[in-house]
């Protein structure tokens, strides 16, 4: 074969999976050269039809169709597990999660000779138990499990049991904060939802106010780069001296939300509001009535066809601005030898930039 690797990135279309999708297949991606595989549930989106991807339609939720559809890759080296499903409590999610992983692995494990290694992408909540006592921050990778249910706990359990039947086979957690990437088809995308609220507070001619409280305004925030977490697990897939852990992942620098906020305003040329003391705002409660403003504006500016649904999370915006931010360290990603990084604020920039240049937002 002319590939060295063999990736499948279950998750394909979402904030990760786009990332991995491109720099997979580059000519200098360690590991390489890579074929790539991806699965997401959905036709593939006329916004991937240019990459190097072997596209592949598969509810992974489904036990016979994830069975019939990933047993015949027989190829696959390395799994790069980019995909969840939100449920409106925890231990629902537990249930789904876990299905979703163990219909994804039974499929693989027995019938890939040759895999080496599987990526799980989880996030910072693995630190965060809502309504109990948190850990303090910074966050460190060896904080015990809080005593909550938690669907990240139950992905790490099943991947622990999985590999275990497969002599030799290695695995890794990759946990970041929130991600600046590009996908219309995320459940969680801040920039797509920045975006998306700066273009309709644009078009009403209101000033684009802050739904957050003060603390989120005014506390250091940390973010991680969608490309920047796609390296970040073909480091581990690749490096003897990542194998068998967990690690946080982020850019490595702070920001401020009340710093950003200027540039998105600079970006949409849209007046910033203030926060005023002691106010707060629901994005999810101001934006609801404003499905056919969206479709007005996707159609007078001639932009991908979306549904506002799609492409704002107001509920995650709101959650993430409800409070000071508990950045997540990087201390031990460095000791085990990875030290990319990237600029929070180019950064943000970029992304916006992607989310314009695919005609998402105008
Ligand atoms: P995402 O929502 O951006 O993308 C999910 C992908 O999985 C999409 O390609 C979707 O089509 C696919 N998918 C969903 N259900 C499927 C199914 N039944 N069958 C096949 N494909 C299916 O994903 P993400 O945000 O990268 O989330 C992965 C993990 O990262 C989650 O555990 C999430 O909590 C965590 N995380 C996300 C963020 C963020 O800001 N988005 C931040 C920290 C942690």
């Amino acid at each position: 074969s002319r590939y060295n690797s063999v990736a499948l990135v279950v998750g394909v279309t979402g904030i990760v999976g786009n990332s991995l999708a491109e720099i997979l297949p580059l000519s200098d991606t360690p590991g390489g050269p890579w074929k790539v595989y991806g699965v997401a549930r959905r036709p593939r989106p006329p916004w991937k039809v240019d990459e190097r991807v072997d596209y592949i339609q598969c509810d992974i939720c489904d036990l016979d169709e994830t069975r019939l559809k990933l047993s015949m890759l027989q190829d696959i080296t390395h799994v790069f597990y980019v995909t969840w499903a939100n449920r409106p409590n925890e231990s629902e999610n537990c249930e789904i999660n876990g299905k979703m992983l163990r219909n994804v692995l039974n499929a693989l494990i027995p019938n890939s000779p040759n895999l080496k290694h599987i990526c799980l992408q989880t996030g910072r909540k693995h630190y965060v138990a809502p309504g109990s006592e948190d850990h303090d921050p910074p966050y460190t990778e060896d904080l015990p499990r809080l005593d909550s249910p938690n669907f990240y706990y139950i992905l790490e359990d099943i991947l622990f049991e999985q590999v275990g039947k497969k002599e030799g086979l290695t695995w890794s957690v990759h946990r970041p904060a929130p991600i600046f990437g590009f996908s219309p088809y995320s459940l969680m995308n801040i920039i797509g939802t920045l975006c998306v609220y700066a273009t309709i507070c644009k078009h009403e001619g209101v000033p684009m106010r802050f739904p957050g409280t003060e603390e989120a305004w005014n506390c250091y925030s940390d973010a991680s780069d969608a490309d920047l977490i796609a390296e970040h697990q073909i480091w581990a897939a690749v490096d003897p001296y990542a194998k068998n852990e967990a690690f946080n992942c982020s850019n490595g620098d702070v920001f401020r939300w009340k710093h950003f906020w200027k540039v998105l305003g600079q970006q949409f040329e849209v007046e910033c509001g203030y926060l005023e003391a002691g106010e707060r705002l629901s994005l999810a409660e101001m934006m609801k009535d404003k499905g056919p403003v969206w479709d007005k504006i996707v159609k007078e500016k001639g932009l991908v066809p979306t549904k506002l649904e799609e492409v704002a999370a107001w509920w995650f915006a709101d959650g993430m601005f409800s409070g000071p931010c508990p950045l997540i360290s990087m201390n031990k990603s460095k000791e085990h030898g990875f030290f990319g990084f990237r600029n929070s604020k180019s950064c943000f920039i970029y992304w916006i930039d992607k989310m314009r240049s695919y005609r998402v937002v105008p």
